[in-house]
């Protein structure tokens, strides 16, 4: 990796970006000022909507922005840059090329002399972990592996300044972590020509595990309003507490811009203060909310218009608002329920995201914090579904008590931080073995670490 000198590549500077449809005038982008430097990995992140894509194409001149300026090593941009690239979701590879002739076309466009290009075309497909695959074709590959052949193409170019637009949202849970292993070890290793890294992303796990610094944007009008410096060596242990620390600090910006007041957690069980109980709700329930406020043009309703427009009735409402409220995905102001960024995220994010925003949420929950810390310190990891059932009758009544552990088991089961056998009612610490969650390893050849 280049050095982190403050040698800037990219200035933007008071860049807007206005788009007219009829009569309609929209700001999708107010006074945007952001510095990229050689070295520097930077991650977008913001709901979408919030202009990431057209910050993308002013960036690398696709596009011109209506007002501000763009500097490339401190000339404006005329046109498309030549230095930077970007990576798309899905890569537009052609279907009757072979892995080889996608990349060498690539170099030919360049103008790359053919004597060299073979080797260099060879070289680039060893070095995104294809060596073997060069004659086979685009139908015959995975979709990582696709992708990983729309890296190599992106390199052929050598760009400076490699803008990543969403490179891993359409791929499989496993072949989007090998991918984002590879593109670290690569970037890290210094073996790409590459000084700097954009990145939009619409996860804050992916962000805070490969990007130096993570700037934060929001919608109407699109624009920074926050930046946060991650500064843990490489590669990043997600498990470590000094990764869920970032983690937090984000979800914090995402969740808490909104949000008028801190929410009163209450205490852990044994602790002195109150144990606040969870809401006994259901999680597809919430999710149910969170979908239909984010539908909304203004992502909010009048409280009492929910029972009718959802057809549940008012006191599950309250349960499903406290929960969200809890979480930080809604927050409620002069009889309005308002979408947070971060409640968006969620509405938004596939399956497996929205376990993780659910778990990095759950964990700060003073009984969340509580089970799992007894579950680490007990032998096996795991606990009788009664020795906890007696636990929380200390702070709850006998019945609240157990309604308390089944939503702390279905809340839990779901981030798979604990899961539950039924049969043994055990209670675990992490997803056990032959509990449906367990995970595959080595498709597509890649590994995980
Ligand atoms: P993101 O990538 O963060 O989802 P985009 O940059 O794609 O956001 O879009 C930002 C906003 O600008 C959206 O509301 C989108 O509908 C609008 N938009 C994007 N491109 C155009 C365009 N060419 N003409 C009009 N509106 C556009
Ligand atoms: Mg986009």
């Amino acid at each position: 990796m280049a050095t982190n000198h403050t040698n800037a590549l990219l200035k933007l500077r008071h860049v807007q970006q206005i788009y007219t449809s009829g009569q309609r005038r929209f700001t999708a982008l107010q006074d945007v000022n952001l510095t990229v430097s050689e070295g520097e990995f930077v991650a977008l992140l913001g709901p979408s909507g919030c202009g990431k894509s057209t910050l993308l194409r002013i960036i690398t001149g696709l596009q011109k922005p209506s007002e501000g300026k763009v500097l490339y090593r401190d000339q404006p941009l005329k046109d498309v840059n030549p230095h930077a690239t970007i990576v798309f979701q899905t890569f537009a590879l052609f279907p009757w090329l072979s892995v080889f002739e996608n990349v060498d076309l690539a170099l030919k466009a360049r103008e790359i002399p053919s004597n060299i290009r073979t080797s260099r075309a060879l070289d680039l497909i060893d070095r995104v972990g294809l060596g073997g695959f060069e004659t086979a074709y685009p139908r015959e590959l995975s979709g990582g592996m696709r992708q990983k052949v729309g890296f190599a193409r992106a390199m052929a170019v050598e760009p400076e300044l490699l803008c990543l637009d969403e490179p891993f949202s359409a791929l499989d849970v496993l072949s989007a972590e090998s991918l984002r292993g590879e593109l670290m070890e690569l970037w890290t290793s210094g073996s790409i020509p590459t000084k700097a890294i954009l990145m939009v992303s619409h996860s804050i796990e992916e962000a805070v595990f490969m990007a130096d610094r993570i700037v934060v944007m929001d919608k109407e009008p699109g624009r920074i309003i926050a930046e946060v410096k991650v500064e843990l060596p490489h590669p990043r242990q997600r498990k470590s507490d000094e990764f869920q620390r970032v983690v937090d600090e984000v979800y914090g910006m995402l969740a808490g811009q909104t949000e008028p007041e801190a929410i009163e957690l209450g205490t852990a069980p044994g602790e002195q203060g109150h144990t606040r109980a969870l809401p006994k709700i259901a999680i597809s329930d919430l999710a149910g909310l969170l979908e239909y406020l984010s539908e909304l043009p203004t992502n909010r309703q009048d409280i009492y218009r929910l029972p009718q427009e959802l057809k549940v009735d008012s006191n599950h409402i309250f349960s499903l608002i406290e929960a969200s409220e809890i979480l930080g995905f809604v927050y409620v102001k002069k009889g309005d329920i308002i979408l947070t960024s971060l409640g968006e995220t969620f509405a938004e994010a596939s399956i497996q995201a929205r376990k993780e925003i659910f778990a990095t949420r759950i964990r700060r929950l003073p009984l969340v914090r509580w089970l799992t810390t007894m579950l680490t310190h007990s032998e096996n990891h795991a606990l009788d579904w009664d020795v906890i059932h007696a636990a929380l009758e200390l702070e709850f009544p006998k019945d609240e008590a157990e309604k308390q552990l089944d939503t702390l088991i279905n809340w839990g089961r779901y981030a798979e931080l604990i899961s539950y056998n039924d049969d043994k009612a055990l209670v675990y610490l992490g997803v056990s073995q032959g509990q449906g969650s367990v995970r595959v390893r080595g498709q597509s050849g890649s590994h995980l670490d």
